[in-house]
This record gives C-alpha cells, structure tokens and sequence, in this order.
C-alpha cells in the first residue's frame, strides 16, 4: 500500500544506508509527498536534506529525530518531528543522549586517570570488539596495567557502585523527552509501540507530558495490529501516524518508503495539527501548502 506521507526515516546521518540526499530522492520518487527524516539522536542529515529537497516540488521535508529514551527494563523510541536543527538546546541534549551510549564507560576512564591509572579509552573499546563498553572491559584494562591483581578488585576498590571512579549513566525518561520536544515547539511521536509492556499507562502517562501522536501504521505491523494500535490512540487522544522506519539495511524484504497503509485522513489530521506548532510555524515547513505563518 502506498501511503503519501512517511514519517519515520533513516539516513547515514545514523544507521541508514543512503545518504539523506539519496533518501529523499527515494522518498520523492515513491510519491510521498510528506517526509520527516528522523535519525537516531542525530539531526546532522537535515541540512543535506532540505538542499535535495528543494529540487522536488510539492515534496515537503519535515525536521526530525528518533530519540532512544529508557523505562526499567526496555528501551522507548520517540520521534521528535518539525525541530529546529539550529536549537543549541536540542543539539546540547541530543549530545548527551548519544554520549550516553559510551559516555559512562569513558566518564570512568577519566575519572580513574584523574586518580593516576593511566589506562588508555582506545584500549577499553578493543578489549570491548562489537559489544558496547561495559565495566568489565574497564576493569580488564586495570589489570593489564597491573592496577589490580583481578577483575573482582576493579569492581572492590574503583568501579563498584559507591566505588571513587564510579559514574552513573546518563538517562532520559519517555516523558522528559516529551516534554523536552514540546518545549522546544515541535510534535512527540512514540515510535513502533506494539511491543511495548503496560501500553495503556505509557500512553495516558506520555499524553499528559505533552505527546500528540504514537504510529500506528508502522512498517509492516499485522492489520490487528494496527487496529488495536488505532483504537489506542484513540482512546487516549492522539493522532494516529505513521513510517516505514526505511533504512535501507534489510535487503529486499524492507518496505520502501510510504509502503505503509497511513490513510490521507490520518495525514490530514496530523498536518491541521502540526499547522499550529510554534516549530512548524517558525520553519513554515508545516506541510500543508499555504497553512505556514
Ligand atoms: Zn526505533
Ligand atoms: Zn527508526
């Protein structure tokens, strides 16, 4: 099915394969009409974007990025959509969401060459290879360095929980991000939600933060489930909508952009909506011709 609107995209800007000015070529070719390009905690492909734009008429670039926020036990994807890429504040906090992925491993190699372990961060992430940084690694690199005798030691005298090098990670909950996306004029989407546990709390919680939409026609959810979605949506007063989540990385199983069955209706409603965003007012991409300013 054929949708004109996608509103949930990769480029390489994250973990897509094209670039953002290959993306929207594609997009434009498969006569969607209104794109948000929505990297992971990056909106570095934006600018790129909006030049291959230009060259498409009636195509309309929306602003976006996909944040990763945590709730206990599971990982919350929200889409951020009609933000301005210029806000130092947003850049300032989508620096610390990717920096939270390393950045509490490397907080505590700083802190432990502050106290004189001179072990080396480059040398963490070998001993890591393809899994993210943990504090085993860090310990391992202490006892190669013969800092500690074993691994337990680090842990004992350093990195354990009220240890001197100890850092927490840097967390940012759904409904902060919500609020932090409102708050800069923009429209809080939740991300593929259909696996999510306690969905009808999350859902009440998040609309009280400020969330308009949650996708519901999202790349190749089964028919119940998109219906139970919609329903949910519904029922706690958000707008249905909805992405292929492209990335180009699939091969020939992944729908392409707008092969998603988001009806006109929905992307109406989204639009009239949106329309009244102070983000998409200030960009005057609301989409929508003639609804900007
Ligand atoms: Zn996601
Ligand atoms: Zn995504």
């Amino acid at each position: 099915m054929r949708s004109r609107g996608d509103f949930h995209t990769h480029s390489t800007a994250s973990d897509g394969v094209l670039s953002p000015t290959e993306l929207v070529d594609l997009v434009a070719s498969q006569g969607v009409v209104y794109h948000a390009l929505t990297d992971h905690d990056s909106t570095e492909g934006i600018a790129e974007a909006r030049v291959a734009a230009a060259k498409h008429p009636g195509y309309t670039l929306i602003p976006g990025v996909e944040m990763g926020t945590d709730i206990e036990g599971a990982e919350v994807h929200m889409l951020g959509l009609y933000l301005n890429p210029d806000d130092a504040d947003l850049q300032q906090m989508l620096r610390k969401l990717r920096e939270g992925r390393v950045g509490r491993g490397y907080g505590i190699v700083e802190k432990l060459r502050g106290m004189g372990m001179m072990i080396e961060w480059e040398r963490v992430r070998q001993i890591a290879g393809d899994a993210s940084v943990g504090r085993p690694h860090i310990a391992q690199a202490l006892v190669e360095k013969g800092y500690v005798t074993k691994v337990a030691d680090a842990f004992d005298k350093w990195i354990g929980r009220n240890g001197p090098a100890y850092v927490e990670r840097e967390k940012m909950t759904p409904a902060e991000c919500v609020q932090c996306i409102v708050g800069r004029g923009g429209m809080a989407c939740l991300a593929h939600p259909a696996d999510l546990q306690s969905l009808d709390a999350l859902l009440a919680e998040l609309k009280a933060a400020g969330m308009g939409a949650m996708e519901v026609f999202y790349k190749d959810y089964a028919p119940e489930t998109v219906q139970r979605l919609r329903q949910a949506a519904e029922a706690h007063g958000l707008l249905p909508l909805g992405g292929s989540d492209y990335h180009g990385i699939f091969g020939n199983t992944e729908p392409l952009p707008g092969n998603i069955p988001l009806p006109d209706s929905a992307i109406e409603r989204f639009l009239e909506a949106a329309s009244k965003l102070p983000g998409a007012r200030a960009m005057q991409v609301s989409g929508r011709p003639g609804a900007a300013g």
